[in-house]
This record gives structure tokens, C-alpha cells and sequence, in this order.
């Protein structure tokens, strides 16, 4: 299975193309439709999966359009037109197969987001399996009563019909995302949009490049390959996917890239999710317990910036030699390595600094004496480095937050609660943690997204399916009654007026009301 310029599509059944075009075949190979299908499953080391989508896999590598990628667009939305999509059984067997690629290709995901950036087993085991599990359950959980129409209130015309809110699909959906956690960040939008009843493309980051290799072999194996498609690439190729018309694409990655998605989607009128980077802040008050504050705050590894005074928990975190620590990771590449070694520069280092390029390792570092023009407070750190910067109090910190982008999440540590609910309270951001960082977003129950800079939209848990599902405001009437109805047809009288305006009229609470 390559990666880069390539893509694949599988299906049980013949691309369906759009009039006139040719049936399709693939460029890479002699072998064409079943025979290019069982070779890539024999060596993908499929073992069948779901039991869906196991048989003949047309490979594409059409020009269809002059796109690329519009055979597999129009095969998919071909099968969301069908609406095998739309059961709630169809729904379960697809997530339950995501469940099973979680649990028997666990340590194939291990190994590979090792590789890809020396992720600790026991980090990579809690954030890209666990967490996964827990919105998958979540999910199954609910479903049903997820899906369900939403009964709301009626005015008195309307008394004997029907009004609900229906969970509709979208259509096809397009999931980008972003290396960091390689499986997470698109596997949980990916959960809610087959929840949803959705059709979905799926672009893993080519930088986790073993990541994606895994992924485009395996998800193959347990995902109906005629709704599910995974393609793989860079730049190039997600450039002409999304010259296609989508009809949701829910995007991870910068800012940078967020604004490209965005304006290719503008292009059709496509709703978009972004969750987006940039710098996200953590005032520490002086009355804290400052060893628990650095464990937290040094946990994640890169947790945006300080405003406070320098931690000293560091060494209790990854002990004396982070680099010989089986539980320290790596840049993930060299270009991500250059970029992030020479925010260094920045400040008085006060705690490690050491870089070895060979390895793409950067110790851990507390940069101290920071300067708000310094570069590591210019640019999204996305590596093991922490700024201080030192403020006077938590009113200049609250200042120095809301004079910059609004982040994606604000952490505040402090013993006295009122601090930490102050500086919730005077600032905004997408999502807020007091006391720690990261915890919030194990909460499938809280929404995880940015605002303003920091992104667009919301998801995990009923989240995911919402962002995921249109829903469509519907009235059902009924036939008779029409002497309910009379007052709004013409001939328009004085009497009509003040009878619709009776039937129709929303009363403030307290005010007299007719009913
Ligand atoms: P990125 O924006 O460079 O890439 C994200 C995805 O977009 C990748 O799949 C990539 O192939 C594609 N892409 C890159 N350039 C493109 C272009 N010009 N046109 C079309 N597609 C393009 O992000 P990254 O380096 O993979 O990840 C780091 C960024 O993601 C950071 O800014 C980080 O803060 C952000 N991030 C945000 C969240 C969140 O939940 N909000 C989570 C993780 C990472």
C-alpha cells in the first residue's frame, strides 16, 4: 500500500461513475477491480474485519473530472444516496468494528506512534486507545437515544401536528488531521460521523508516517469500504481533495491550514469544524503548591506558556536524564525539530536545553526572563519548551491573556478558588481547565473546541454526533382542523389579525396569556 501521491479507495462493488467515464482501473498494477483488491488485503494482513466490505476492491486512480480523488467523492456519496448508511444497526456494526481495530491492532498503534515520535507505550496507549474506547462507548451507549426526534413546543395552531427536530446525516464528510496524536484526532471525529449515518474520507497526517501507513492498510480491514475510505499525502494531495465538493469537513491541524480548509469549503458552501493551535496560557498564582503545579503542568509536555514563577517539579517528572527516560518522546521530524530548537534562543534557559539532532531530542526546558517579543512567545511551541513569563498579579495576567488570540484552552492554578474563577470569568478561550491542564478534555461529557483563532466548533461524545448531524427543523401537520387555519388566509380582516395574533403570539413569562 503506498503512501504520498496515491490514494486508495475500497469497495465491494464497481466505482459508480458519473456518466460517459470509463470504468476505472488502476495506474500501479497490472491486476484491475477484485484481483488489485485481494492483493491489497493479503498485504495489508487483513483478517477480515467486520465481515463488511470483504470482497472485490476496485483500486481507483481515476482522473474523473480532472481530479484525482472525484471517483472516490462521487462513490461514496453514491453509497450515502443508497442510505445503507442511515439504520441504527448499520451504524453499531461500523463502531463496533472501530472497536475491534482499537483492540487487536492496539500494539501495531503502539508501534507506530513510537516510531513516529517516540511516544511513551503508556502515553500513547492512554490517548490513542483508551480515550478512543471511552467515546466509542459513549457513543454505543447512546446512540439509540441520540438519534431519536427531538419533540419540541408548538403554539396553538400547530397543537395537533408533529414538530421535532430530525438527526440528519450530512452526506460525505472529509476528517483532516493532524500528527501529534495520530490515531485520537481522527478516529473521534470519525466515531461520531458514522454515529451520525455519515460517509467519510479520512486524511491522516503524512508527517506520523507510520501512523498513516497503519492506518490506510488497516481501517480497510473493518470499515465498509464502500462508504469508509481512507487517503493518504501531503500538501499536494489534500490540496486537490479539497477541490471537491464536501458536504462537512472537520479539520485539525494550525491556524495556518485551518484558513486554506476553510476557504477551500467556502468554495461549496461546506460547513467546517476546525480545531486549531496557537498558545495556550496557564497563570499560576504564588499560593500554590508549586511541586503538584509542575507535575501538571509538565505533564503534557508542551503546555503553551507560564505566567508565574519557575517550577521545580521537572526531575521528579522525567527523572535526572529525560533523554535516557523511556518516558520522554521525540520531534516527530527534522523539519519540526529545527523549527522548535531555535525558540531556545528565547529567555535564560533555567531547566535543560540540551537538543541532540541525531535523535530529534530536546530536553524538556523551562525557558525563564521571557519577553512577550521573545520568538517563543511569537509562534504556537508545539515541542517540550515552557516560557515564564513573570506578571505582577493576576490582573496583568489577565491583561496579558485577552490582549492576545483567544486560545484553546486556559489553565489557572491557584489554593484559593476565587482566583481561579476570576481569571475563568474575565477571560475567553475554547475550553478551561483550573488546577491542572489537559484533564478537561478526558471528559466526554464537556465540549473540546477553540474560538477565534483557536477554531470553530465543538465535539466529543453527543458533541461529535451533533457537529456531525444537520438538524433539520420538521413539521408534520395535519390535514383537517382547517378552521385553525382560516385566520391567515386572505380576504385579510381586522378580526383575522387579532385571532392570528392570539394563536400565534409568544407571551413573555408572566404576562397574561390566552393560554
Ligand atoms: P498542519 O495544519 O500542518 O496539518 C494538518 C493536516 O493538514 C495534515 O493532515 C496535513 O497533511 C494537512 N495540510 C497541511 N498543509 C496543508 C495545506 N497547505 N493544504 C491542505 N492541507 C494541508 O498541522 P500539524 O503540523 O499536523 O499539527 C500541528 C498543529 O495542529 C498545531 O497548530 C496544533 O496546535 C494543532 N492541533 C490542534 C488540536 C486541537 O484539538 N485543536 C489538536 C492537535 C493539534
Amino acid at each position: 500500500m503506498e503512501t504520498g501521491s496515491t490514494f486508495q479507495q475500497l469497495g465491494k462493488q464497481q466505482p459508480l461513475e458519473p456518466p460517459g467515464q470509463q470504468p476505472l482501473g488502476c495506474g500501479k498494477c497490472s491486476s484491475t477491480g477484485s484481483d488489485h483488491g485481494k492483493d491489497l488485503r493479503k498485504a495489508a494482513g487483513c483478517s477480515g474485519g467486520s465481515g463488511i466490505g470483504k470482497g472485490p476492491v476496485p483500486l481507483v486512480c481515476s482522473t474523473v473530472c480532472g481530479n484525482p480523488y472525484a471517483g472516490l467523492v462521487s462513490h461514496l456519496r453514491a453509497s450515502w444516496l443508497s442510505g445503507k448508511t442511515r439504520p441504527l444497526e448499520y451504524r453499531m456494526t461500523q463502531l463496533e468494528a472501530l472497536g475491534r481495530f482499537l483492540d487487536e491492532k492496539k500494539q501495531e498503534i503502539l508501534e507506530a506512534t513510537d516510531l513516529d515520535m517516540g511516544k511513551p507505550s503508556f502515553e500513547a496507549y492512554f490517548t490513542e486507545v483508551l480515550l478512543c474506547k471511552n467515546e466509542l462507548n459513549v457513543t454505543l451507549n447512546n446512540l439509540c437515544h441520540w438519534m431519536k426526534d427531538e419533540h419540541v413546543d408548538k403554539n396553538l395552531v400547530t397543537q395537533l401536528d408533529s414538530a421535532f427536530i430530525r438527526k440528519d446525516p450530512y452526506g460525505v464528510v472529509l476528517i483532516i488531521a493532524p500528527w501529534n496524536y495520530p490515531i485520537h484526532l481522527f478516529l473521534v471525529p470519525l466515531i461520531g460521523a458514522i454515529a451520525a449515518g455519515n460517509c467519510v474520507i479520512i486524511k491522516p497526517s503524512e508527517i506520523s508516517k507510520n501512523t498513516e501507513r497503519l492506518v490506510s492498510e488497516m481501517l480497510s480491514c473493518y470499515l465498509d469500504n464502500d462508504c469508509f475510505a481512507v487517503v493518504t499525502g501531503g500538501v499536494q494531495e489534500t490540496t486537490r481533495l479539497l477541490e471537491n465538493k464536501f458536504d462537512y469537513i472537520f479539520f485539525t491541524g494550525s491556524p495556518s491550514v485551518g484558513r486554506i480548509v476553510m476557504t477551500a469549503a467556502a468554495k461549496h458552501l461546506t460547513p467546517v469544524t476546525l480545531e486549531l493551535g496557537g498558545k495556550n496560557p496557564c497563570y499560576v498564582s504564588d499560593t500554590c503548591d508549586v511541586t503538584n503545579v509542575a507535575r501538571r503542568v509538565l505533564q503534557p509536555g508542551d503546555a503553551g506558556e507560564a505566567h508565574a514563577r519557575p517550577a521545580r517539579g521537572h526531575r521528579g517528572v522525567f527523572r535526572p536524564q529525560p533523554q535516557e527516560s523511556p518516558d520522554f518522546g521525540r520531534i516527530v521530524g527534522d523539519k519540526q525539530f529545527q523549527r522548535v530548537r531555535k525558540l531556545l534562543c528565547s529567555g535564560r534557559v533555567a531547566i535543560g536545553g540540551q537538543t541532540d539532532e541525531a535523535e530529534r531530542y530536546i530536553a524538556p526546558t523551562i525557558l525563564a526572563d521571557v519577553q512577550p517579543s521573545d520568538p517563543a512567545m511569537q509562534e504556537e511551541i508545539f515541542g517540550p519548551i515552557l516560557p515564564i513569563v513573570v506578571v505582577a498579579n493576576m490582573d496583568e495576567a489577565i491583561d496579558f491573556i485577552n490582549a492576545r488570540p483567544r486560545p484553546l484552552a486556559i489553565y489557572a492554578f491557584s489554593c484559593d478558588s476565587k482566583v481561579v474563577n476570576q481569571v475563568l470569568e474575565r477571560t475567553s478561550s475554547g475550553g478551561f481547565c483550573g488546577n491542572d491542564t489537559l484533564m478537561h478534555v478526558t471528559l466526554t461529557s464537556l465540549p473540546f473546541g477553540g474560538i477565534g483563532n483557536s477554531g470553530l466548533g465543538k465535539y466529543h461524545g453527543k458533541f461529535t454526533f451533533d457537529t456531525f448531524s444537520h438538524h433539520r427543523g420538521c413539521l408534520h401537520r395535519n390535514m383537517g382542523l382547517e378552521a385553525l387555519n382560516a385566520p391567515r388566509y386572505p380576504p385579510y380582516t381586522q378580526q383575522k389579525l387579532g385571532l392570528l395574533t392570539a394563536t400565534f403570539e409568544v407571551k413573555r413569562r408572566g404576562t397574561c396569556t390566552l393560554l
